[in-house]
């Protein structure tokens, strides 16, 4: 197993502004653990208001330098597809890193964060020379104009990143931003910010020039509070809970910098009487327990045909039961530790709500081991919509089940909530499937699967997930303004 110091080539407890790694200026660092067992593994620097101000000055130089605004848009097509190959070069070493950091299973990196971080940047590496604007007829007052929008960058994008998947999370965002022709200030979660120190270190090998991307580490009450509320940054895309991002959005007010927001979830499952239970079983147990519930469009409420609820519950303990718990270094884990002790603890404090309102406890309900912060996977059976558990996000490997008899009325609770991020539906009938897809409140609807997410599929929320869209046209569209041009090709007669 490759130890924690052969994985960690970024200087200790410093940060990269302007191309160079500096200290913070408090001179003060965080602890790293390993959630595995609670060691420190790294210490990061505690960024402060000054530090923040030192990153978006490097970005302000850097969007305006020539090395940046005049790089020909092909060639930084071209850059983009070098990162993503760095990345490739990498991603053992980065998954590991990961699983250090976060938790989760180095073999899940591998096979899910691992290829969304390299293929985000080949994806919106080919948009950089595709992004433009139309030339539009126009009526005006009766002469002639040449008329046409300009698609420009949107200027200094201030990143703000949540600790559950922290390399592919920097990576959309980081991806988008140089696209659209932006440079950033990142700041990665306190709790996560290893894989990220070093994918940036990659990204400068691989041609970035200096101040284009900056990463400040620290607290998000101090130092992503002082990039929202920022008069020099232009934008924050933020990814985390709907209370920080409501704390962002009003933060942004000041200088009216435009937001992009991926929140929070409590997304349904839906299996129908006609599902294809060997498919819909394992299907759902892993729309829950990927990343052990870590997942912001985790489904985590399940609603069972009546019909098919013993079959399914029955079918569910056994699949969740089986899943490999462990460090996740080891290639046979399935479900690592939960980030920290804070995270075991919160996602505790549910379990007991839910056993004290009366649910079901079908399987786990515990924590394991003296060491780590181990959560079972939780199930809970008949389940109704008045308890904690089912009305608020947990983020944590515990999933409701909740008995159903009428599709109407079914489509309705699971709508019955604040957020809106995804859904699934398990059924064989086309009609079922599709008007269902249709009426469900949610950014993304999956049919007979969960979870895939690709760099040209829009991905964000309705309601409390969420402002706009991630990856996708329309995700870049977030990081350009739109610029009108109208130009007279004939004289005007005054007076
Ligand atoms: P969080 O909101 O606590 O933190 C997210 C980031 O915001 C961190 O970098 C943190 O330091 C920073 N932050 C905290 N307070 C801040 C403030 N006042 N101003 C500016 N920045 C601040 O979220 P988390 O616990 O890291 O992540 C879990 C949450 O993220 C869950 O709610 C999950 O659903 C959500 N999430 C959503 C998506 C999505 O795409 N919709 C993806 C992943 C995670």
């Amino acid at each position: 197993m490759t130890d924690i110091k052969d994985l960690i080539h970024t200087p200790t407890g410093q940060m990269l502004i302007g191309g160079k790694w500096v200290n913070a200026a408090s001179e003060e660092s965080i602890p790293v653990e390993d959630p595995s067992n609670g060691a420190t593994i790294a210490q990061l620097a505690a960024a402060t208001e000054e530090d923040v101000d030192r990153a978006v000055a490097a970005a302000r130089a850097a969007f305006e330098g020539a090395a940046w605004s005049r790089m020909r848009p092909i060639d930084r097509g071209k850059l983009l597809e070098d990162i993503a190959r760095k990345i490739e070069e990498h991603a053992q070493e980065l998954a590991l890193l990961e699983s250090y950091d976060n938790g989760m299973p180095a073999s899940m990196a591998m096979m899910v964060n691992l290829p969304a971080s390299a293929e985000i940047f080949r994806y919106m590496g080919g948009w950089c020379s595709k992004l433009g604007g139309k030339t539009i007829p126009v009526s005006g007052d009766g002469r002639a104009f040449h008329a046409y929008t300009l698609r420009q960058p949107v200027g200094v994008v201030g990143a703000i990143t949540p600790w559950n998947y922290p390399l592919a999370m920097a990576s959309w965002k980081l991806a988008m931003a140089l696209a659209a022709g932006c440079t950033v200030v990142l700041k990665p979660s306190e709790v996560t910010s290893l894989s990220t120190l070093r994918l940036v270190q990659l990204m400068h090998e691989a041609g970035l020039p200096e101040g284009v991307v900056n990463v400040v580490t620290g607290f998000g009450h101090i130092a992503g509070q002082a990039m929202a509320a920022h008069e020099g940054i232009d934008k924050i895309a933020f990814t985390g809970s709907t209370a920080t991002g409501k704390k962002i959005a009003t933060a942004a007010l000041g200088n009216m910098k435009r937001v992009s927001l991926e929140l929070g979830g409590k997304s349904p499952s839906i299996i129908c009487a006609d599902a294809d239970l060997a498919q819909a079983i394992p299907g759902a147990a892993l729309a829950c327990f990927f990343n052990s519930g870590q997942i912001c469009f985790a489904a985590t409420r399940l609603y069972v045909h009546r019909s098919v609820y013993d079959a399914v519950v029955g079918g569910l303990a056994q699949v969740v039961e089986s899943f490999p718990m462990g460090n996740g270094r080891e290639a046979t884990t399935m479900l690592g530790p939960l980030v920290s002790q804070a995270q075991q603890d919160r996602v505790m404090g549910y379990v007991e709500k839910g056993k004290a309102e009366g649910a079901d406890l079908i399987c786990g309900g515990e924590t394991v081991g003296d060491e780590g912060y181990f959560v079972k996977p939780t199930i809970f059976g008949n389940t109704t919509k008045d308890m904690t558990i089912v009305k608020e996000e947990i983020f944590g490997p515990v999933l409701s089940v909740t008995p159903f008899d009428d599709m109407d009325a079914v489509i309705k609770e699971a709508n019955d909530s604040v957020y809106g991020l995804a859904a699934n539906i398990w059924t064989n009938d086309l009609r079922t499937a599709h008007t269902s897809a249709a009426k469900l409140d949610a950014g993304s609807v999956w049919i007979n699967c969960h979870g895939i997410v690709d760099p040209s599929m829009p991905f964000g929320g309705f309601k409390s997930s969420g402002w706009g869209r991630e990856v996708s046209e329309e995700g870049i569209s977030l990081y350009t303004e739109t610029k009108s041009v109208v130009a007279a090709l004939e004289d005007q007669q005054f007076g």
